[in-house]
């Protein structure tokens, strides 16, 4: 599992004048979560993924799909929160509408604030607004052995993107064609 960092502030609002900074933790499974991520493939009952639990800290797991249904994230309801990369499903499971959530959360990464270290690890700045109010930021930390390297090498450096905030609306537009383009 790798750590991602970023330190949040809550953003000033009417009712809220006040700044609270705080610090958000949160990990991103590398293979601990397979096997829940083999039972949404499996089409097995939502209840029984949820009742799994997170490998890490045995929260409750829930599953996110795209607006399509031709992907999903899984996610634990600890705090921090632990989480899956963002997976492609060919056929999803029955209940998988009942899992699509409105994106009232927002992110966005920026794309000329990347860098590539000697080992060809990926860095790229993140940010994001979430429903409650609360902006955060940190980075995107990607290995050449994450699962998600090839898609962002290839925004970055073949996509043609030159959108210096790239939202996920865009980010679900590049995966399919990078989708397309890996075909
Ligand atoms: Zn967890």
């Amino acid at each position: 599992m790798r750590l991602a960092v970023g330190v949040a502030e809550r953003g000033h609002s009417a009712r809220d004048v006040g700044r609270v900074d705080m610090q958000h933790t949160y990990g991103i499974f590398e293979t601990e979560a397979d096997h829940l991520i083999e039972l949404v493939r499996r089409h097995a009952p939502f209840a029984q993924i949820r009742a799994a639990g997170c490998p890490v800290c045995a929260a409750a797991i829930s599953v996110t799909f795209a607006a399509d249904g031709r992907g999903f994230t899984t996610a634990c309801e600890g705090t921090p929160l632990h989480i899956s990369t963002y997976q492609d499903i060919a056929e999803p499971p029955s209940w998988w509408r009942e899992c699509v959530v409105e994106p009232t959360d927002l992110t966005w990464y920026w794309r000329e604030w990347h860098s590539f270290d000697v080992t060809g690890k990926l860095t790229m700045k993140v940010s994001g607004w979430q429903a409650d109010d609360i902006r955060w930021s940190g980075q995107l930390e990607c290995a050449p052995d994450d699962p998600d390297y090839a898609f962002w090498k290839w925004v970055l450096l073949q996509s043609g993107c030159t959108s210096d905030l790239i939202d996920e609306t865009e980010v679900a537009e590049l995966r399919a064609r990078f989708a397309q383009a890996a075909r």
